[in-house]
């Protein structure tokens, strides 16, 4: 049970409910949730919900320029996935639990332009309230953390991808799944990439990475994919009207410090995107931020719901992890859209499951310690550090017990 309880919380939200006014267009509708983000779920009993309407992935589907498809496991047993899960279906269910919580109130059409710490004074564009801890989870471009940029001390960066995003569809055909569900598509193509996600109507969402600038020089975009997705272009016959309608997304990492902010009349602490936004190339921006819900949920736990101290502590605890996940996620983007297709990434990843699974629990892949665990992430890097520097030792010793062989059977010669 999370700590929080019993407190009166009031959540203030821009735009209409969504479960009443519907998702906007083009903007990520679906998300890949992996162990942290079930964690946070399980907490507040939304997990097997969130399951039960969740498409597991079980690895990469990447397709070649020729369209040949190769499948690649996420893990050394093929077992573990990560879940294509509908973006409004979550917060749909959210704002349910939320709503049926005693204590807490929903305020839609309420969006947020000022905070002033000193009074402890919310404005929004047509109200006033009056908070003691705004927890500031407002996204990449919090109004929250604009309200606290020229407090002195205050560190931040927004760092854009030379690449946008765009969102398109491959439609069901004849009501069923036109690629493989049970991968994560790639299509890899050196300086750019698409992917696509599988939703429960068996359509998939694909999102094409390319050059923000150079979108607009896409003319005829059945010709690009011919080019370049030549074996999905008969499978998106809505591509035009997609590419034409749907807009053009950043790919943003923000990183400032600090996250928490005393004033006389309240604290604000910056949560979520609004505090460490990274790219979505590992699949953790959600999942990360619900982490930094059960990181605060049990730093109130350990300080007995002393705000102040448990902020203090959350902020402390989550930075360097945050920092580490942005550092991975931008790797990640060189992975997927170009290391997949070397055959020495190939041989990597063949060696890596193999050892995985001859040192059960004491090798373990990068993507199943980000992916299936929830091992703070700035103690991952380490880690692999660790390991690759015993595997080089043991490859060492191997090359050179094979070579006192090879030498040995030459003296015998
Ligand atoms: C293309 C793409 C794909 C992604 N895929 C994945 C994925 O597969 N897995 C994953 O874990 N993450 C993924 N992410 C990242 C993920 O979407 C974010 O990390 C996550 O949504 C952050 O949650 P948040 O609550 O901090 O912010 P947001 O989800 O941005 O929510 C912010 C909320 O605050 C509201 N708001 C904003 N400004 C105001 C204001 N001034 N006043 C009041 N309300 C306001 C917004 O309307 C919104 O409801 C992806 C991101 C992108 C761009």
């Amino acid at each position: 049970m999370p700590y929080v309880s019993g407190i009166e919380v009031t959540v203030y939200e821009r735009r209409d409910d969504p479960r009443v006014a519907g998702a906007e267009r083009g903007r990520s509708i679906n998300l890949a949730i992996s162990a942290r983000g079930l964690d946070a779920l399980a907490r507040v009993g939304l997990d097997e919900q969130a399951l039960g309407r969740a498409l597991p992935m079980h690895g990469r589907m990447v397709h070649s320029p020729a369209g040949q498809q190769s499948f690649r496991p996420y893990s050394a047993d093929g077992k573990r996935a990560i879940n294509s899960i509908s973006r409004a279906g979550l917060n749909h269910a959210l704002l349910d639990v939320a709503e049926k919580t005693p204590g807490v109130t929903l305020r839609f059409g309420h969006r947020l332009h000022d905070v002033d710490l000193a009074s402890g004074t919310l404005h929004f564009d047509n109200d006033e309230a009056r908070a003691d801890i705004v927890l500031a989870c407002d996204g990449s471009y919090s109004a929250a953390r604009r309200a606290v940029t020229f407090r002195p001390g205050f560190t931040f960066s927004q760092d854009y991808l030379e690449h946008g995003y765009k969102e398109l569809t491959i439609p069901a055909r004849a009501g069923e799944f036109a690629l493989d569900p049970d991968a994560l598509h790639i299509w890899p193509r050196g300086s750019s990439m698409m992917i696509a996600l599988p939703n429960l109507d068996r359509s998939f969402t694909c999102t094409l990475f390319w050059p923000a600038a150079e979108f607009a020089a896409i003319t005829s975009p059945e010709d690009h994919f011919r080019r370049n997705y030549a074996d999905v272009v008969e499978l998106m016959p809505r591509l035009a009207d997609d590419f034409g309608h749907n807009p053009v997304g950043s790919l943003v990492t923000i990183r400032c410090w600090p996250w928490v902010h005393n004033g006389d009349g309240a604290t604000l602490a910056l949560v979520g995107d609004a505090a460490h936004a990274i790219v979505p190339f590992f699949g953790q921006g959600a999942n990360c931020a619900f982490e930094d819900c059960v990181e605060i949920d049990r730093c109130l736990q350990e300080t007995a719901g002393d705000w102040t101290r448990a902020l203090s502590l959350y902020e402390q605890r989550r930075k360097q992890n945050c920092d580490a996940i942005a550092e991975m996620a931008l790797d990640n983007f060189v992975e997927m859209r170009d290391r997949v297709n070397s055959r020495v990434f190939q041989a990597k990843v063949a060696a890596q499951h193999a050892l995985e699974r001859r040192l059960p629990g004491r090798y373990v892949s990068r993507y199943e310690l980000v992916s299936f665990t929830t091992m703070p992430y700035a103690q991952i890097p380490r880690r692999m550090r660790r390991q690759n520097r015993a595997t080089a030792l043991v490859a060492a010793g191997v090359v050179g017990a094979v070579g006192a062989l090879v030498r040995g059977r030459s003296r015998s010669r």
